[in-house]
């Protein structure tokens, strides 16, 4: 599917029924498979044969759906999980262990942030957050001869910063290590990662891709193009024998497939954060509309940004996508097409006016979820980040009066009369 348009490879990637096979998708509900010999079953085990014998590690709903994710992203290998966050640690981990160092941009998802400041550093894995809009010499700065990867997203979920993708691949490839970027909010509808340079992209497919709400999910897909080989002695995990396999050695056996064949037969194997096939079948009916919501998405949130600015009772709106927006011209050049759904602002008159508001709202519901086809909202100060002081919260970056509006595929003249109505109410 490879050279098809991105919008038919939505519709058609992955599944290719032969003769006689289902239209659609089927999920495969099993465990386990079924084998005529124990010879063969052994091969499988020791990795020498391809084929399914443990849902753990692969099952054919699941691949199906990675492989329509991968072509999307133009890569050459790829893997669904069972959330984002199983994406981002296994992506991680699958290259970095106790004694090794992460640079991670420091807008990234509260969840990452987390993960690689707090569960990964106990787990002997130390990172440095840097400020993404930092000059190139303050990035060379921040590598360190242990430092095995670079970690951003493209649009940064909630505060809405796009990385500069190439100024972070040129750095993280001068040092000899991948670029990994977590592309959630953009999807590969708005932005290809591995065009600009990056070496593995990310993927909470909860969000957009699915854009229904209905599965927590997450993939990785590799572009195939870090050379481990070049760079051997800090990727030791691929290319040097893996004991728990009888000694093969991942870049010698699998070539390109090296990095998602080891997060799967080991990671998967040790830490099992597998999404069930009916997750997975639920992914693919969402992305076989990605390529039309997207742009819907991109539509309503200008005409609804563009609404909140011309308001008296709004203090600011941060949307990328709106002239005069402090990442205007990176999100032109990485997202000609527009950027997504979600944008931020803040109401004249702080939290109280901010809660007023939202309760006021009559379709567009309170939910903490983003990037989904209906409307939502949240206020951090009031929800995710409520036991926080006014002071507090703006040590942590999230202004007081900062409300996340995730703007869905309604019709936008619709959104803006709701919101004018909870506006004119406080
Ligand atoms: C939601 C989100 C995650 C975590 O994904 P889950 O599917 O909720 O585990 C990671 N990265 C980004 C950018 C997200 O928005």
């Amino acid at each position: 599917m490879e050279k098809r348009n991105l919008d038919t490879i939505c519709v058609q990637g992955g599944w290719q029924p032969k003769n006689g096979e289902p239209r659609v998708l089927p999920i495969y509900q099993s465990t386990t498979y079924k084998y005529d010999n124990s010879e063969q079953m052994g091969r499988l085990f020791d990795l020498e044969e391809e084929g399914y014998f443990y849902t753990r590690l692969q099952n054919p709903t699941n691949d199906v759906v990675a492989q329509k994710i991968c072509d999307l992203e133009g890569g050459v290998a790829g893997m669904l999980t069972s959330s984002g966050q199983a994406a981002n640690y296994y992506a991680a981990f699958n290259i970095c262990e106790a004694g090794d160092h992460i640079i991670c941009s420091a807008h990234v998802y509260g969840g990452t942030f987390n993960l690689f400041g707090v569960t990964m550093k106990k787990q002997g894995i130390d990172v440095t957050f840097i400020n993404p809009d930092c000059t190139e010499e303050e990035l060379e700065a921040a590598f360190k001869p242990n430092t095995k990867m670079v970690f951003g997203e493209t649009i940064s979920n909630p505060s809405l910063v796009v990385l500069d993708i190439e100024k972070f691949a040129k750095a993280a490839h001068r040092h000899g290590v991948p670029l990994i970027v977590d592309n959630t909010f953009a999807t590969p509808i708005n932005c290809r990662p591995f065009e600009w340079g990056a070496d593995i992209v990310t993927h909470s497919t909860t969000k957009y891709m699915d854009g229904h709400a209905m599965a927590v999910g997450g993939a990785i897909v590799d572009s195939g193009k870090f050379d481990w080989n070049a760079h051997a002695d800090k990727f030791p995990g691929l290319t040097t024998p893996d004991d728990s396999y009888h000694g093969i050695v991942y870049t010698e056996r699998f070539g390109k497939g090296a990095y998602i064949t080891k997060a799967t037969a080991q990671l998967m194997r040790d830490l099992g954060s597998i999404p069930a096939p009916m997750n997975s079948f639920l992914l693919n009916v969402g992305l076989e509309t990605l390529h039309l919501r997207m742009p819907r998405h991109c539509e309503n949130a200008i005409k609804v940004a563009t609404y909140l600015q011309s308001s008296d009772k709004v203090a600011w709106v941060n949307c990328p996508m709106l002239k005069g927006n402090k990442y205007y011209d990176l999100a032109k050049k990485y997202m000609p097409n527009g950027t997504c759904g979600v944008i931020t602002f803040g109401l004249k008159g702080g939290r109280e006016t901010a809660i007023k508001f939202m309760d006021s709202l009559e379709f567009i519901t309170i939910v903490t979820h983003v990037a989904d086809a209906r409307s939502c909202v949240l206020h951090p100060a009031s929800h995710t980040h409520r036991q926080m002081t006014d002071e507090q919260l703006i040590e942590a970056g999230v202004q007081p009066d900062l409300i996340r509006f995730s703007i869905g595929i309604e019709n936008a003249d619709d959104i803006i009369n709701d919101l004018e109505q909870a506006l004119n109410r406080i």
